[in-house]
C-alpha cells in the first residue's frame, strides 16, 4: 500500500492555528510559532480532518507524536475545549482565561467600560464579578467620568481557569 502522505491544506492549517488563536492549544504553554499535530496518529487515520488535527508548539508536537509523553484524553480535551471557547467567548474573555492561569486569586483586572460588552459572557456565567466600590475608586477617572472598572474571577471563574489548564471537561 502507498504511504505517500499528501501535505495538508493551506485552508485547514489555517482553520487549525486559528482555533488555537495561533499559539500552542496546550494551555499552560500558549507559545509561537505552531505546528500542526494528528491527534490520531497520521499513520492511523490516512487523512487530514480539522477534528483530528491541533495547533501545537513543536516541543509539545514532540513532546506528543515523539515521545508519547501527553495523553491523547489530554489532548481530546484541550481541542474540545478550544470549541467551546471560541463558539461561546470573546478573544478579549479568552486571553484572560490565558492569563488569569498565573495570577493570585483576587487578582483586579481594570476593564474600560466601553469594552465590557467583551466580558458579558463572563458576567452572565458568573466567571467575573465587579470588584467593590472602594477598590474601583481609585483607579480610571478621566474629566469626572469613571471610564474603567475593576473586575475579579469567581470562585467558579477561577475552577473555570483551573479546568481549562488541566484538560478537563469546561462544561459538565
Ligand atoms: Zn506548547
Amino acid at each position: 500500500m502507498p504511504q505517500d502522505r499528501p501535505s495538508i491544506p493551506a485552508a485547514l492549517i489555517r482553520a487549525v492555528k486559528e482555533e488555537a488563536g495561533y499559539a500552542c492549544a496546550i494551555p499552560a504553554c500558549r507559545m509561537t510559532p505552531v505546528e500542526i499535530a494528528h491527534i490520531e496518529p497520521w499513520a492511523k487515520v490516512q487523512e487530514h480532518t480539522f477534528d483530528n488535527l491541533i495547533a501545537l508548539c513543536p516541543n509539545h508536537h514532540a513532546r506528543y507524536d515523539v515521545e508519547n509523553r501527553i495523553p491523547r484524553s489530554s489532548i481530546l480535551s484541550y481541542k474540545a475545549n478550544l470549541a467551546l471557547l471560541n463558539g461561546r467567548y470573546s478573544t478579549l474573555e479568552r486571553r484572560l482565561i490565558e492569563q488569569a492561569v498565573g495570577w493570585p486569586p483576587n487578582a483586579e483586572i481594570p476593564i474600560h467600560i466601553g469594552v465590557r460588552i467583551l466580558i458579558s459572557r463572563f458576567l452572565d456565567d458568573g466567571l467575573l464579578e465587579e470588584a467593590d466600590d472602594l477598590q474601583y475608586r481609585i483607579t480610571g477617572f478621566e474629566g469626572g467620568i469613571k471610564t474603567t472598572e475593576l473586575y475579579r474571577f469567581t470562585e467558579k471563574g477561577r475552577e473555570f481557569v483551573r479546568r481549562w489548564k488541566d484538560a478537563e471537561p469546561l462544561t459538565d
